[in-house]
């Protein structure tokens, strides 16, 4: 057997060895920002088990680059230490759950200093729709000034699963505990509160067209109250970018300074070009 013939025959595990060193080199890439940039001490196992559950689940983490990706999972690993979880109707809590919850806060805030949005406390997990005594109502979610937010993990799930259908139950939630933020919380991001004013001045005359029951490119929840529009403004800036930004250009352009990110510029880290 000549030579060529011996390298035909092992051309395919020379290209499969090649393909599994690159990929090692470029999840030790991720991990060597996540340890060194960012002093994030957590070992190589674990922000394994970490990245592999957030590619699977958040779309936006996808798209990050190495060093956006080690902030990311920085930030989380934080918030996973500082939140309080509380398991409701049975439901069974698990790593993945908790990793896919605070998910929501930071890619929320992901263009924020501030994100540890201290007036949530942490979450109560439900498994679907829950009834709220207080309220009186079935509920998919609910957030309180401060203290637990509860979530439906089946809606939850879903908001993350479909990431264009301009429903996500997660950044519905943490947008009212970030405006919340402002009055509850012991520190918040100050450039966002500087600008909050300046946003909601754009963003008042669609909600008062919604108020009055008009059409709008935005889901009708909108025009419930100002509260509910901030809410539903984020839904449709992360899951439609798009068609947001064509149909609602000053909303969408302010939007992006109030959280300082872009979620149309993908290929930066969502960086907000000015
Ligand atoms: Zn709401």
């Amino acid at each position: 057997m000549n030579f060529f013939v011996i390298l035909l025959f092992l051309l395919p595990a020379i290209v499969m060895y090649v393909a599994y060193q690159a990929h090692l080199f470029k999840e030790g890439k991720a991990f060597y920002f996540n340890r060194i940039v960012w002093g994030t001490e957590i070992g190589r196992s674990r922000y394994v088990e970490v990245d592999a559950i957030l590619m699977k689940r958040i779309s936006f983490y996808r798209k990050l680059s190495d060093n956006g990706k080690a902030k990311f999972v920085h930030r989380l690993s934080k918030l996973l230490l500082i939140k309080k979880f509380v398991a409701k109707n049975k439901m069974l809590l698990t790593e993945e759950i908790k990793i896919t919850v605070c998910a929501s806060i930071v890619q929320l805030t992901f263009g924020l200093k501030s994100y540890e949005l201290d007036n949530i406390k942490g979450f109560k997990i439900y498994p679907t729709i829950f009834y709220s005594s207080f309220l009186k109502a079935n509920l998919r979610g609910s957030t309180p000034p401060e203290g637990l937010i509860s979530l439906s993990w089946k809606h939850l799930e879903h908001g993350f699963l479909i990431d264009n259908d301009k429903y996500n139950l997660g950044l519905h939630e943490v947008a009212h505990a970030l405006k919340l933020s402002l009055k509850y919380a012991y520190s918040y991001d100050t450039k966002y509160a500087a600008y909050v004013k300046e946003w909601e001045k754009f963003g008042h005359v669609e909600f008062l067209k919604m108020k009055r029951g008009n059409e709008s490119f935005l889901r009708k929840y909108a025009g419930v109250n100002e509260h509910e529009f901030f809410a539903v403004c984020i839904e449709h800036f992360f899951e439609v970018p798009e068609q947001f930004k064509h149909n609602l250009p000053k909303i969408y352009y302010h939007l992006c300074i109030l959280i300082n990110l872009d979620p149309l510029n993908d290929r930066r880290d969502y960086l907000l070009v000015k």
